[in-house]
C-alpha cells in the first residue's frame, strides 16, 4: 500500500530510565525510512558532543515557558529539574504526510501526547525484565552518578505502575526479540483501520 494513503502513526515508547526505551527507539529508527525523527526543546544545557537541532533545541526556561503557553508544544514536563518538550508543528506535518514518528517518554508525556493527538498516538510500554536487571543496566550505562542511580530506581516504581495505560507492553530481557516485538507493534499499528482511508475507495 503506499504510504501517502494514510495517516502516521505516532508510537510512544515509554518504560522506567534504564529499561532500554532509547536503544529500541533507535533500533526501529535505524531499520525504517518511513520514521520522522521528533527533536525535543530543552532547558538543559547541552552535553560534550550534542548539537543544537539534532540531539535537543536548547532553550532558557523563559522561551521553552512562552512555548509551552503558545500552544506550540504538544506536551512538556520538567524531568529531573529540567524542562522537556515535544514540538507540535513538525509532528502534525509528518503525520500528515504518512510519515511515522516514534517518541521515547515518560507516561505523563503519553497522556499528554493521547490527549493532544488521540487518533495517531499508540502506546508502548518496555519492561525490564526485573527491578535488579534495571539497575544493572543502569551502572553498565556508566553515564549516572550513584547519586543518579538512586533517583532513577525510585522513579522507576512510580513509572512502571502506570503499564496497564498502555496499549502494548514488551518486556526488554533479550534485546533483538524485544525490538523485534516493537517493529510488529509499529506494523500493526499502520494497519489499523482506521489509519487506512485507502480501504474506502473500495465502497
Ligand atoms: P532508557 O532509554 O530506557 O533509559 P537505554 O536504552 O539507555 O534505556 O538502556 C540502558 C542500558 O541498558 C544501555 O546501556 C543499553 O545498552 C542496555 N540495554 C538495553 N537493552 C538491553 C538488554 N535487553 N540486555 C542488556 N542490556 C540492555
Ligand atoms: P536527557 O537529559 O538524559 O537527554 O533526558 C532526560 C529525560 O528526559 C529522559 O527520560 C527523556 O526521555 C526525557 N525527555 C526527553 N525529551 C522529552 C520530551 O520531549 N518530553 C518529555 N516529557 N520528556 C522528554
Amino acid at each position: 500500500m503506499s504510504q501517502s494513503f494514510r495517516r502516521g502513526v505516532c508510537l510512544v515508547i515509554a518504560a522506567p530510565s534504564g529499561a532500554g526505551k532509547s536503544t529500541i527507539a533507535q533500533a526501529l529508527r535505524d531499520t525504517d525510512n518511513n520514521l520522522f525523527t521528533s527533536v525535543s526543546v530543552t532547558t538543559r544545557s547541552p552535553r560534550p558532543g550534542e548539537k543544537e537541532g539534532e540531539h535537543y533545541y536548547f532553550r532558557d526556561l523563559a522561551t521553552f515557558r512562552q512555548m509551552a503557553e503558545n500552544g506550540e508544544l504538544l506536551e512538556w514536563a520538567e524531568v529531573f529539574g529540567r524542562g522537556y518538550g515535544t514540538p507540535r508543528a513538525p509532528i502534525e506535518k509528518a503525520l500528515a504526510q504518512g510519515k511515522d514518528v516514534i517518541l521515547d517518554i515518560d507516561w505523563q508525556g503519553f497522556r499528554l501526547m493521547k490527549k493532544a493527538l488521540p487518533e495517531d498516538v499508540v502506546g508502548l510500554f518496555i519492561l525490564p525484565p526485573s527491578l535488579d536487571v534495571l539497575e544493572s543496566r543502569l551502572r553498565g550505562r556508566q553515564s549516572d552518578s550513584e547519586e543518579e542511580i538512586a533517583k532513577r530506581m525510585m522513579a522507576a516504581e512510580d513509572e512502571i505502575s502506570h503499564w496497564s495505560e498502555f496499549d502494548y507492553v514488551v518486556v526488554n530481557q533479550e534485546l533483538e526479540k524485544a525490538i523485534e516485538e516493537a517493529r510488529s507493534v509499529l506494523m500493526a499499528s499502520r494497519l489499523a483501520t482506521e489509519r487506512c482511508s485507502m480501504a474506502k475507495t473500495f465502497l
